[in-house]
């Protein structure tokens, strides 16, 4: 089964919460969960004006196909409550396939890797965590040295590592 990276933020209610649960729904959809990164608050990206997020990354594994990955993490953000909203804009959920093995996927609706991994800090610093020596597809540089490469921006130095629920994380890795 291939190895697939997937990236969770929320900026709306009780955000750590909010991730914690996604992760709990992609499981019970069947997902295995191998590895949950510490949960990263961040500032918000592309849309400034709107809360602070919180973001974490897991590493999962799969029978299902890309497209119908998406189908099942687009039905998570729905029975979450995600309305369909501003690009960019305040959510409870968002959950973004960040890799899906090695494959690469150019489709209108889903695009793997996710175009924008390199450039955000908050998808960078959990994968970073849980994968350091994953390559990417396309520019073949470990997720390391996107990382040391990477100009860390003015807009997330109030990041802070906050590690989540040990006891969450030893259930899931160990199912
Ligand atoms: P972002 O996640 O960049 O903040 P949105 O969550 O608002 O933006 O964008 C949602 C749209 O992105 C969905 O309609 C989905 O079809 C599309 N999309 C393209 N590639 C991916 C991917 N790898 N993972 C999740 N959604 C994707
Ligand atoms: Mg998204």
């Amino acid at each position: 089964m291939p190895t697939i990276y997937i990236g969770i933020g929320s900026n709306i209610g009780s955000r750590e919460a909010n991730c914690i649960k996604a992760v709990e729904i992609l499981r019970e959809k069947g997902i295995i969960i191998k590895k949950a990164s510490s949960m990263y608050e961040t500032e918000p990206w592309g849309l400034k004006d709107q809360p602070k997020f919180i973001n974490m990354a897991i590493e999962t594994e799969t029978e299902l196909s890309p497209e119908w990955l998406l189908v099942v993490t687009q039905e998570a953000e729905r029975e979450m409550g995600r309305q369909s909203i501003a690009k960019w804009g305040p959510r409870v959920i968002d959950l973004d396939i960040l890799f899906y093995g090695d494959m690469i996927v150019e489709m209108e609706r889903l695009k793997i890797p996710h175009p924008l991994l390199c450039e955000r800090d908050f998808v960078i610093l959990p994968l970073s965590e849980i994968s350091p020596d994953k390559v990417h597809p396309v520019s073949k540089k470990s997720i390391s040295q996107i990382a040391a490469i990477k100009k860390p921006t003015s807009a997330f130095s109030t990041q802070k590592g906050m590690k989540m629920s040990l006891r969450a994380r030893r259930a899931w890795q160990s199912r």
